[in-house]
């Protein structure tokens, strides 16, 4: 009953020749999988405007990386979630662990981004997730409790929202959890969100991060309550994330 959504985060990486990789995904996806499955593709900011042109007659869905919380102003370097949506894109992802890291964003922030994002017809995608040490210390679901009571708007709904959970120690190391930890994850997030969000917690999509390839992505896939995929590396190239949305 939740429609997956395979969505592919390429970071600080792309430059314009990356569009022929834009321009092959929204071909590929353009086939009768995409009745039942949603993608999207989040370039880098500079490539926005031209993606969502390629990606026009396609399912395929183009997306920011992250939004300030505030619509304009004195914010060098800062794009808004009014300026993703002009240029015709329709998601965001907020709160990714890189920029919880690299930017000390907070939970609280990350909720504002949200908001901000949903205030602009933008999907917002938020990311949550432990760290190696967090997990060793056998925190994992009171990290994931208190980002999602933290993170997650009080008015989102399952159209305007994605949890996204990335354990930080899977992203980028080729390493997963194994399928019976992200039974127990996933069923934990969605217990939350149901208590938090109520009925519209029951259809939220969360997806799995962290290290998806095409060789892993089916039985990570297959889980209860993933609802797809958050892909970074391998949402490079085209042949692997199509190979990973053809898992569906
Ligand atoms: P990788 O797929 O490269 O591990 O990255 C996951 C991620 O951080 C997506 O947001």
């Amino acid at each position: 009953n939740v429609r997956p959504l395979v969505a592919g985060n390429w970071k600080m990486n792309g430059t314009r020749e990356a569009l022929d990789q834009i321009k092959a995904i929204a071909e590929g996806v353009n086939r009768p999988l995409s009745e039942k499955v949603d993608t999207l593709i989040c370039p880098p900011a500079t490539l926005l405007y031209v993606a969502t042109a390629l990606a026009e007659d396609s399912p395929l869905e183009i997306g920011g990386q992250d939004c300030h919380q505030n619509v304009s102003g004195a914010h060098t370097g800062d794009i808004s979630a009014e300026m993703i949506a002009d240029v015709f894109g329709s998601y965001v992802i907020v709160g990714h662990s890189e920029r919880r890291t690299d930017y000390a964003e907070t939970d609280h922030l990350v909720r504002a981004k949200a908001e901000a994002a949903h205030a602009a017809g933008l999907i917002a995608i938020i990311c949550i997730g432990e760290t190696a040490e967090q997990r060793q210390a056998g925190q994992t679901l009171d990290v994931l409790k208190r980002q999602l009571s933290g993170s997650v708007p009080h008015e989102a709904k399952a159209a305007n929202t994605v949890i996204a959970y990335e354990p930080v120690w899977a992203i980028g190391t080729g390493v997963t959890p194994t399928t019976e930890d992200v039974k127990v994850a996933h069923a934990f997030m969605r217990e939350e969100l149901v208590r938090h969000l109520g009925e519209e917690g029951k259809t939220m999509r969360i997806l799995y991060g962290g290290s998806v390839k095409p060789n892993n992505a089916k039985e990570l896939m297959a889980v209860d309550n993933v609802d797809g995929a958050l892909i970074g590396g391998a949402s490079l190239k085209a042949t692997d994330f199509l190979a990973i949305y053809g898992v569906y």
